[in-house]
């Protein structure tokens, strides 16, 4: 079968390119592994923290603005309640670059932001309690991305403008000749003028076929819901939060619709093997007790473990997305890399693919997620 675009990968990023391609025109095939969303990869676990101070950097604002305006124009073109606004909390050392790059992006970009000491914090969420020279910074208009949700309306859009979705059709083998691409799974062979890979943890192996060796590490992550409160703790009295303490940055949510407190540790986790079945929740024995020594110090009035999941993250060494075209191939657009805080940006990403492929360069500057940028590139 002969389309336009085919896009291997239909998780976070791929589904959301399928909708922008196929509602530019382009004949577009997903392929994935998988049914997504599914609980395989990157994107399982009811939801996601989308913030806009960003203490990554200051550079990621202007495409998480254009994400949340997709968001945004995603949940009117579907009526689904995608975004909740809970608002969220940043916490750490004052002095630490990630609470400076926090406050640094607000000023640049005028977004609203609460600064607080710790008794200020204490005061308005009498559940948190901080050292003395930790501070808080509240952005009110952020919040929570409810993630298999949003894979699930940009499916329903790129089907709505002729998207064709393959699930269980692992791709096993690319060959690109010249302006014409071939894809193979297990039993079937598709082409294309161009491609688009979004493999998440799998991306590396892809990649590898064509001759693009990008520093990948796909690492094992835990995260849990606790009994909680509901009246101090649910969506509307409690936000979102990311801490950075002395063990670790942690982040968290409120009791959404009485699911309980969800937690997890950011930084840290083992590396793994997309390949191979991965140890689950428990299975390692510091998997409850670290998220709960957070709680104990930060959140404590919170209550038993209900149940804890593993996910995949897939690092890069500078943490940063890559997000570019092939060098070799102007046809083949990546999308890869989102060491653990890319769903936030998916729509946008999902745009910015498209762009790549339609025009071969974006109308926000993606320029710090180059593949260029790391030097151990084989053969280009
Ligand atoms: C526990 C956890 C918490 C997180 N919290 C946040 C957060 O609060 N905020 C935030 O912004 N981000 C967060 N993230 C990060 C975010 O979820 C990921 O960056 C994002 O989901 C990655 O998207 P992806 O498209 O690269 O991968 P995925 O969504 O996993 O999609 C990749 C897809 O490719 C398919 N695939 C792989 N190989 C093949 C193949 N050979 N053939 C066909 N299909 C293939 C897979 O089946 C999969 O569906 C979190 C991640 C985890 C794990």
């Amino acid at each position: 079968m002969q389309y336009d675009v085919i896009i291997i990968g239909a998780g976070s990023m791929g589904m959301a390119a399928g909708y922008y391609l196929s509602k530019s025109g382009k004949k577009t095939l997903l392929l994935d592994s998988f049914n997504s969303p599914h609980n395989k990869g990157s994107h399982h676990g009811e939801t996601r923290i989308i913030r806009y101070a960003y203490g990554e950097g200051e550079e990621y604002v202007p495409f998480v603005l254009r994400a949340q305006e997709l968001w945004n124009e995603l949940e009117r073109d579907t009526g689904k309640r995608l975004f909740v606004q809970t608002g969220v909390l940043n916490v750490g050392n004052q002095a630490s670059n990630f609470m400076q790059n926090i406050i640094s992006s607000a000023e640049k970009y005028s977004l609203p932001l609460d600064i607080m000491d710790s008794v200020e914090v204490h005061n308005r969420w009498s559940g948190i309690t901080l050292p003395n020279d930790f501070i808080g910074c509240f952005e009110p208009t952020s919040g929570v991305l409810k993630c298999e949700e949003s894979i699930k309306a940009f499916q329903e859009l790129a089907e709505l403008h002729g998207a064709t979705i393959l699930t269980n059709s692992r791709v096993r083998e690319i060959s690109i000749h010249g302006e014409k691409v071939s894809v193979k799974t297990e039993d079937q062979a598709f082409h294309s003028d161009a491609l688009v890979i979004s493999a998440g943890a799998w991306s590396g192996n892809l990649l590898s076929m064509l001759d693009l060796d990008i520093p990948l590490t796909p690492v094992r992550k835990t995260f849990a819901w606790f009994d909680t409160d509901e009246e101090n703790y649910n969506q509307d009295c409690f936000p979102a939060f990311a801490f950075e303490t002395q063990q670790g940055l942690y982040y968290g949510f409120p009791s959404i619709d009485g699911v309980g407190l969800k937690v997890g540790r950011h930084d840290g986790g083992i590396q793994t093997n997309p390949d191979e079945i991965m140890k689950g929740f428990g299975d390692i024995a510091e998997d409850e007790g670290d998220l709960v020594q957070f709680l104990d110090q930060f959140i404590p009035a919170t209550g038993e473990l209900k149940y804890g999941k593993t996910c995949m993250y897939t690092l890069t060494p500078d943490e940063k997305f890559v997000i570019d075209l092939h060098p070799k191939y102007p046809n083949v657009a990546i999308a890869a890399g989102f060491s653990g805080h890319g769903f936030k940006f998916s729509s946008a990403v999902g745009q910015a693919l498209s762009n790549l492929i339609i025009s071969g360069s974006n109308d926000i500057d993606i320029s710090q997620f180059s593949i260029t940028r790391f030097n151990n590139l084989k053969n280009i």
